[in-house]
């Protein structure tokens, strides 16, 4: 029928807005690159903010010592304690406990978010057991790992530049979020130094590098996305301070609010970003991170809901409601490999309360997802092959190539197979088959809760 032709109409549209060849895909990787360079040279100069972390000396294996380490970034939260035996015994033990974050909490008062943080910690802390021993009268020490842009202002501070990812609290923004840590640690009376201050993607690079010395970039793929990198310190410019030792800095590129005129960006994403709490940032993130994927299913099965009766004469209520449709909701349909896709079936009745499914309806979902998908997925091996460029990993050199390891992180990544494969893929793509053999993409997984903890043992007061 006509109604079925401007369904296909439809999908045929999204999908040609969506595509991704490779020659755009060098377009992206480019025009981060460009970026990259803008960022580093000065304050502001760019969408990429390329912060600056103080890391610049990432684990070397020694660190021992007993530490904490707390994650907050996005939907859930962990606290975390590690035994730290140094190169002979690494990581002796480790315990950690995970909540999810309130709803009201992300766009409360920022006491109320930090008292709640440190409640769990103070719990957390009241059950360490014999084997975590700290010697009299050694104060606890803390890496906090906060994964929302942040501009350091020392290892151990920081002031929130804005929230992402579904975080919206006023008073927080332009404070440092130690500061409201260590506060909401004094009205308790929890007695403990945070040592460190990472964001996710540094953290990673540190449980990255501390299990695999080639690793040189750490990509977050979770609720939100992210990256950081090992940079030399005189290709920044906007770096007033003492050059490290180490000729190394690591940089948080907050890859995220990267936004370019070669994205391919479709009028669901525009609408996306209208109705968000941050319009007009966070584009990139907007179109691959997980928080996002599924909203962008439901709104294009909304469009086709609306003009061309894809679920019959009405327009399913459900539908109609943000965020409804998660993306390991929609992992799980892509993943759906029986004959009658009965896992879509049983999806769409679910969450949509759509009874019945035709196969052909059920194949669209697929083919939505698909094209959703392998754009986030593609766009993220744009991402890694300009950094690749940036730091003159991307060829060979004098016929040898050096190894270059990229530590991954994020629900999104870890879970979402056909995502994984697709960035994966793409990304050996842009690389050639001869540079692909020395560029490797790792799992580091919970490398953030570790690194952080890394850190705070390579910057404890007591060393
Ligand atoms: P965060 O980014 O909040 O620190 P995670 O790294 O655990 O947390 O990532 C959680 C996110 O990963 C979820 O918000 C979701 O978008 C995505 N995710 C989790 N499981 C899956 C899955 N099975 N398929 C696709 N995406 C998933
Ligand atoms: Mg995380």
């Amino acid at each position: 029928s006509g109604k079925w032709a401007r369904v296909i109409e439809i999908l045929k549209a999204f999908e040609e807005d969506c595509a991704t060849p490779i020659a755009k895909l060098r377009q992206v990787a480019d025009a981060m690159t460009v970026e990259m360079h803008a960022g580093l040279a000065s304050e502001g100069g760019s969408k990429l903010k390329m912060l600056i972390s103080y890391v610049d000396n990432l684990p070397s294996g020694d660190e021992t010592g007993f530490f904490y380490a707390l994650d907050l970034g996005g939907t859930n939260f962990r606290v975390m304690r590690v035994l730290l035996g140094g190169k002979q015994d690494r990581v002796v033990k480790r315990e950690f406990k995970e909540e999810s974050i309130p709803p009201h909490l992300m766009t409360g008062k920022s006491h109320e978010l930090f008292d709640f943080i440190v409640d769990v910690l103070a719990k957390f802390v009241a059950t360490e057991g014999e084997d975590f021993h700290l010697p009299p009268g050694r104060q606890r020490e803390l890496g906090f790992t906060f994964s929302f842009p942040v501009k350091q202002i020392s290892l151990s501070a920081g002031t929130l530049i804005n929230w992402t990812k579904g975080f919206s609290i006023d008073d927080t923004v332009n404070k440092d979020v130690v500061g409201e840590l260590v506060k909401a640690m004094e009205r308790v009376g929890l007695d403990m130094r945070v040592a460190a201050l990472v964001n996710d993607t540094i953290g990673t690079l540190a449980g990255g590098r501390y299990t695999n010395p080639d690793v040189v970039v750490a990509v977050i793929l979770g609720t939100g996305t992210n990256a950081a990198y090992v940079e030399r310190a005189h290709a920044i410019p906007k770096w007033h301070g003492l050059l490290p030792k180490s000729g190394e800095m690591v940089i948080n590129m907050e890859w995220g609010n990267f936004r370019s005129s070669h994205l391919p960006l479709t009028e669901y994403d525009h609408s996306l970003d209208l109705d968000s709490l941050n319009p007009g940032e966070q584009i990139l993130e907007k179109i691959i991170s997980g928080m996002y994927l599924g909203e962008i299913l439901r709104r294009v099965l909304l469009k086709m809901a609306e003009e061309a009766a894809f679920f019959g004469d009405i327009v399913p209520p459900k539908l109609k409601i943000p965020f409804i449709l998660r993306t390991p909701n929609m992992s799980a349909m892509h993943s759906d490999t029986s004959p009658d896709l009965k896992v879509v079936g049983s999806k769409l009745k679910d969450i949509l309360e759509v009874p019945n499914s035709s196969l052909k309806m059920r194949k669209v979902v697929i083919s939505l997802c698909n094209i959703i998908a392998s754009r986030g997925a593609r766009l993220s091996a744009a991402g890694i092959y300009g950094i690749l460029k940036k730091i003159g990993r991307d060829a060979t050199k004098d016929g040898e190539a050096q190894k270059s390891v990229i530590a991954m992180d994020g629900g999104l990544f870890e879970h979402y197979t056909q995502f994984s494969e697709s960035m994966k893929n793409s990304l050996k793509e842009l690389l050639g088959d001869e540079v692909s053999e020395s560029v490797e993409v790792i799992l580091s997984n919970d490398g953030s809760g570790v690194g952080a903890a890394l850190l705070a043992a390579s910057h404890s007061q007591y060393l």
